[in-house]
């Protein structure tokens, strides 16, 4: 049986799943069917890898406008993060005030509700990140 989509999508988000260039060793974060460095050399090397979600912030900014469904939230920080494996996502940092975050901050993925979609009420869920204890 075929899974939908959308389901996939949710279990690879919340396992933090990509793949692995068995050509040169990359790893790709959200998964893909190529290896943009190695384009067709790739083909078929490429293999499921659960990525630790740990990683260290490059850039971080507080929103304070953010977009709609996110109302609730503000103000809230939104980071770049390097992950330990390589690829780098873009994600909210929770559980910390904007002065305990900084660019080589170490941090680690969490799993929490990400908005309520409006009217059907489907809450989605997503990968946020907090700052390791040590660094509080
Ligand atoms: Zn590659």
């Amino acid at each position: 049986m075929q899974t939908p989509r959308f389901w996939r999508e949710i279990d690879e988000r919340y396992a933090m799943k990509g793949v692995k260039c068995g050509n040169c060793g990359s790893v790709l974060f959200p998964s893909r069917t190529l290896c943009p460095k190695c384009r067709h050399a790739s083909y078929g090397k490429l293999t499921p890898f659960k990525l630790s979600g740990k990683g260290a912030v490059e850039a971080v900014t507080t929103v304070h406008a953010p977009p709609a469904g996110f109302e609730l939230q503000a103000p809230y920080l939104l980071a770049l993060v390097r992950l330990e494996e390589g690829p780098r996502v873009t994600a909210q940092i929770v559980d910390a005030k904007p002065d305990q975050v900084g660019v080589g901050t170490p941090v680690h993925a969490v799993f929490r509700r990400i908005n309520t979609e409006g009217e059907s009420g489907v809450i989605q869920y997503g990968y946020k990140f907090v700052p390791e204890r040590a660094t509080l």
